[in-house]
């Protein structure tokens, strides 16, 4: 498995798919989840109006999947993220269960390239640098990583492509 950094919007890449950090709802919301429901248009939103019908939408930590509507990348995988509030323990085992679950999840769908946003860094105010090692570490430690061929950190702002750099440097 590659490990890749690149620095820019998760909605322009053309990979087997990108990862929307959702809500619960699934109905879409600010930030990167909004970029991608107006970028992906109205296919993505119906997709996950069905999911909710279903299941109830999706729980922190876990994922679904949908197309990718617009976007260039085949599909989209929505994981919800840990909303931080200083339970540090719980809330890091459910952000590494956000990549875990959207790599088992893309190993299902014959997915072979991963694009990743910072997963609960904007609106949920989890700590950039933490949430950074959580993330490397996660899929560095997954079990099944040779079923996927490229995984791409893809940082928006600065300060997480700062942590991203350093961080990936370190890795043998
Ligand atoms: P969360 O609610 O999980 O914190 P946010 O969307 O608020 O989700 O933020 C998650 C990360 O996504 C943040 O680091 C933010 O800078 C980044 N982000 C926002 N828009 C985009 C985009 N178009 N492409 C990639 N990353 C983005």
């Amino acid at each position: 498995m590659i490990l890749e950094l690149l620095k820019g919007d998760i909605t322009e890449l053309n990979v087997d798919a990108i990862v929307n950090a959702a809500n619960t709802s699934l109905l879409g919301g600010g930030g990167v989840d909004g970029a991608i429901h107006r970028k992906g248009g109205k296919a993505i939103l119906e997709e996950c109006v069905q999911i909710r019908n279903k299941q109830g939408g999706c729980k922190t930590g876990e994922a679904v999947i949908t197309t990718a509507g617009n976007l260039p990348s085949k599909y989209v995988i929505h994981t919800v993220g840990p909303v931080w509030n200083g339970d540090k323990e719980e809330k890091s085992k459910l952000l590494a269960d956000c990549y875990k679950n959207s790599l088992n999840l893309a190993i299902q769908n014959g997915i072979k390239s991963i694009a990743f946003p910072n997963i609960s860094t904007g609106i949920y105010h989890f700590p950039k640098y933490k949430a950074a090692e959580i993330a490397v570490n996660t899929i560095k430690d997954f079990d099944k990583s040779e079923e996927i061929e490229k995984v791409i950190f893809v940082c928006f702002d600065d300060e997480n492509y700062k942590i991203y750099q350093n961080i990936l440097q370190d890795v043998p």
